[in-house]
């Protein structure tokens, strides 16, 4: 479980290292100095950026540039808000951060892979290193919120025996330790978001993406897991969360990032400024 939900729910970290760590991604192929050795995990490189865009341009197959020559830097730790019109480009860029597409030109890193080297049996590691979160939860219907979050480590081969602790902090980060028998139909949409959330905690990701989390909540709702992303953050996890949600956004004071037709038009601490 995570270091950060660790030292949420029980304390600080022992410095020893957890059981249920997850291997970096194993790259085969020659060994070329500095290159991963196969079968090893991919050796972290010493830096800590989150996210790092350089010269970023992503055409889709039927010509829409949807990021032009985009450059950003995400230092680890970061809160920053990623805002604009529909159609500016902001899936296509949490697309490219989960490798979910590819760029068509410049560089992607996510802590510190270069996903255009990454091959695509090392995506579902790099997955588990970052955690998303949707507008509309994207939950199992037929599964309780606990049986929901073990999911996402069951899908990932984690012994069983670690998996209830993980699972179990991961629910007293949210809030939900309570509601953990209860399946997605029984709870509110706040506490169908808070699910989501512990799932894409569980994982100890070192970046969260959070696409219009708020999207489907009432304001009230909307900041306590606003307040939720934030505590995360503090306890050192990146956040990244895509927004239409002004009012969130001027009152938090936090690094915003505009696209407008595939570009960055802003990057700068500040309010929501416009109407998208
Ligand atoms: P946003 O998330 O900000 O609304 P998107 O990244 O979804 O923006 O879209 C950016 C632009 O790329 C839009 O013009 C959209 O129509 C286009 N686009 C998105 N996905 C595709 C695709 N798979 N093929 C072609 N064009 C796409």
């Amino acid at each position: 479980m995570s270091d950060a939900v660790s030292r949420a729910v029980a304390g600080p970290p022992s410095g020893a290292p957890r059981p249920d760590q997850l291997p970096a991604p194993a790259a085969p192929g020659p060994v070329a100095p500095g290159a991963p050795i196969p079968g090893q995990p991919l050796p972290l490189p010493e830096k800590r950026d989150s996210v790092r865009l350089e010269g970023v341009t992503k055409t889709y197959p039927n010509g829409k540039q949807a990021l032009i020559n985009v450059d950003l830097v995400i230092p680890e730790g970061d809160f920053i808000f990623l805002v604009g019109p529909s159609g500016a480009g902001k899936s296509t860029l949490i697309k490219l951060l989960v490798r979910d597409e590819t760029a068509s030109e410049g560089r992607v890193e996510v802590a510190g892979h270069d996903l255009g080297r990454m091959k695509k049996r090392e995506v579902p590691l790099l997955r588990r290193r970052i955690g998303i979160v949707f507008q509309d939860f994207r939950l199992l219907p037929r599964k309780t919120v606990q049986e929901n979050v073990a999911f996402a480590l069951e899908v990932t081969g984690t012994p069983r025996k670690l998996m209830e602790p993980a699972v179990e902090r991961a629910l007293a980060l949210v809030g939900l330790t309570e509601q953990a028998r209860q399946r997605p139909d029984q709870l509110s949409g706040g506490e169908q978001q808070r699910t989501a959330i512990a799932r894409a905690m569980v994982h100890d990701p070192r970046l969260i993406i959070a696409d219009e989390p708020t999207g489907n909540l009432d304001p009230l709702i909307s900041w306590e897991i606003i307040q939720l992303l934030l505590r995360i953050n503090e306890m050192g996890t990146t956040v990244m969360m895509a927004t239409h949600d002004a009012e969130v956004v001027t009152a938090l004071r936090r690094r915003v990032v505009a696209l407008e037709d595939g570009r960055v038009v802003r990057d700068e601490v500040g309010g929501y400024h416009r109407e998208y």
